[in-house]
C-alpha cells in the first residue's frame, strides 16, 4: 500500500506569506505529504494577535450589537496580504465579505471562530494545488455536539480514498444539520490525528514553532537537549508537569492505531524534531533518562498514627474526608506508621483548617502536620526500567547541589522518580540532575 503522511501546520507556521512558502516547500519536498491541516494564521511576532482571538472578539461584539469594524478589519489585512504576496488568484474580499455578514446576522460562536481555519484552508489548498475539503463534510459532530468518531472515520475513508491531496482545515466539524461545532482551543491536533487515523497514515507529523520536546524547560537550563524519540507514558508524565505542545486529545486516535506523531519545527526543517511512539524497547534508552520537569505549590498533609497499617478503615476514612471536600490527591507516600497527603495547594485554597479537622475526627491520628509550599520534580525515562544506578545519579546530584529531599516515590512501571522539594529548589533542583546525564 502506498505511504501516506498527514501534516498538521500550527497558527505560527502560517501567520503571513513568508510561513506560507515554507509550508510549501515542507509540503512537496515528501510527495507522502498528501493531506494537509492547516491552523488559522497565528502570531507573527510576541505581542501579535491570532486570528482565531480577532475572530472571538468579533463574536462577542457582534453578540452585544456592537460594531467589530476595526477588529474584522485586522483579519481582513492579514488575508489580503498573503493572497497579494503569493499572487493567489482567489476573490479573497468576496469570501471576507459573505462571512462579515453572516457574523453581523448572528451565526454562532463557533461558526465564527472556525473561519480562521477555513479561509486559510481554501488559500493554502490554491496556493499548493491541492484540493479543499471542507472539514464539516468529513468531521462529524451528533445532534448534541458530541464528535462522532465513527461517521468521522468512515466519511474519511470515504472522500479522501478519492483525492489523492487535499487541504482540510484543523479545529471545526460539523452536526447533521450542519452547524459548525469546534473543539476545544488548539483544536487543530485533533483534527490532523483523525484524519492521520482515518487514512491509515504512517506518520502524523505535527509542524509548530518549536524543536519539539526538550529534556528540560529552556527557562531552567540553557539550550537543553531536544528528546528525539518518546513513548506516550513518558510523554504523559512530562506534559502533565509542564507545557503540553500538543493538544492532549490529539493523541487518542492516533495512539490507538500506533501511528507515530513527529513533532517538527517549520522554521528549522533539518531539525528531526521530536517522535512519540507507541512502545519502544527499553533497550533504546538504557540507562538514562528522558526528560525532567517539575512543577510548584503542593501542601503536604503528614499523619502519624501507631498501629495505622493494621487499621483495616484507615485508609477510606482518610479518603472520604478528602472526597467530601472535592480534593485530588497528587501522591501518598506512606510507612507503617505514617503517610503524607500531597495535594495542589490551589485545590486547598480556605478548606485546609476544616479537612485538617476532619481528618482529626474521624482518623483519630497521633499527630498531623502540614507542609505549604512543595514542589514536585518528575524524573521520567523508559530507560530506567531495570537499570541500576539511575536514581543514585539523580541523589548524588541533588546532594552536592545542596538540596534537600523532602519526598521520594517511584512508580511501579519504574517509568519515573517523583522527588518532592522546596519550591525554592526546584529550578536549582532540575539543573542539577539534568548536568549529571548530560
Ligand atoms: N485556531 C485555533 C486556536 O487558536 C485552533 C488551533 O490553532 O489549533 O485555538
Amino acid at each position: 500500500m502506498e505511504e501516506i503522511i498527514v501534516a498538521k501546520f500550527g497558527g505560527t507556521s502560517l501567520a503571513d506569506s513568508k510561513q506560507f512558502k515554507k509550508v510549501k516547500e515542507i509540503v512537496l519536498a515528501d510527495e507522502r505529504r498528501r493531506y494537509i491541516v492547516p491552523s488559522a494564521p497565528g502570531k507573527r511576532y510576541k505581542k501579535d494577535h491570532k486570528v482565531t482571538d480577532l475572530l472571538y472578539m468579533c463574536y462577542q461584539l457582534a453578540s452585544h450589537k456592537l460594531n467589530f469594524d476595526e477588529v474584522y478589519g485586522i483579519i481582513e489585512k492579514r488575508f489580503h496580504d498573503i493572497c497579494n504576496d503569493l499572487k493567489l488568484e482567489i476573490d479573497i474580499g468576496e469570501i471576507l465579505s459573505e462571512i462579515k455578514e453572516k457574523i453581523r446576522a448572528g451565526e454562532s460562536r463557533d461558526y465564527v471562530a472556525s473561519r480562521g481555519e477555513y479561509i486559510n484552508g481554501i488559500l493554502l489548498s490554491e496556493y499548493l494545488g491541492f484540493e479543499f475539503v471542507d472539514a464539516k463534510d468529513l468531521i462529524l459532530f451528533d445532534e448534541k455536539g458530541h464528535f462522532d468518531w465513527e461517521g468521522t472515520n468512515k466519511k474519511v475513508k470515504e472522500l479522501l480514498g478519492s483525492i489523492s491531496t487535499a487541504v482540510i482545515p484543523g479545529f471545526y466539524g460539523a452536526k447533521p444539520n450542519g452547524e459548525i461545532v469546534t473543539f476545544s482551543r488548539g483544536g487543530s491536533d485533533i483534527t490532523g490525528a483523525i484524519i492521520a487515523r482515518g487514512v491509515d497514515s504512517i506518520l502524523y507529523e505535527n509542524w509548530t514553532d518549536v524543536p519539539g520536546f526538550l529534556m528540560v524547560d529552556p527557562k531552567i537550563v540553557d539550550n537543553p537537549k531536544p528528546i528525539e524519540t518518546i513513548t506516550y507514558k513518558e510523554l504523559r508524565e512530562l506534559s502533565y508537569m509542564g507545557a503540553p505542545v500538543l493538544h492532549a486529545e490529539s493523541i487518542f486516535p492516533v495512539r490507538e492505531a500506533g501511528i507515530p506523531i513527529n513533532i517538527r519545527n517549520t522554521n528549522s526543517i533539518e531539525d528531526p524534531g521530536t517522535t512519540i511512539v507507541n512502545d519502544l524497547s527499553p533497550i533504546a534508552n538504557v540507562g538514562t533518562i528522558t526528560g525532567i520537569a517539575g512543577k510548584k505549590d503542593f501542601t503536604v498533609i503528614a499523619i502519624e498514627k501507631t498501629l495505622m497499617n493494621q487499621e483495616k478503615d484507615f485508609y477510606r476514612k482518610l479518603i472520604t474526608v478528602l472526597e467530601t471536600n472535592d480534593i485530588t490527591i497528587e501522591h501518598m507516600p506512606s510507612s507503617i506508621d505514617s503517610v503524607s497527603l500531597i495535594i495542589p495547594s490551589a485545590q486547598l485554597n480556605s478548606k485546609l483548617d476544616k479537612i485538617i479537622e476532619e481528618i482529626r475526627i474521624y482518623c483519630k491520628p497521633d499527630s498531623i502536620d502540614t507542609y505549604p509550599n512543595m514542589a514536585l520534580i518528575a524524573v521520567v525515562g523508559r530507560g530506567m526500567i531495570r537499570t541500576k544506578g539511575i536514581s543514585a545519579k539523580v541523589f548524588t546530584a541533588l546532594a552536592n547541589e545542596g538540596i534537600n529531599v523532602r519526598m521520594i516515590t517511584q512508580g511501579s512501571s519504574e517509568l519515573n522518580i517523583i522527588i518532592g522539594v522546596e519550591n525554592d529548589d526546584l529550578e536549582k533542583g532540575i539543573a542539577a540532575i539534568y548536568r549529571a546525564f548530560n
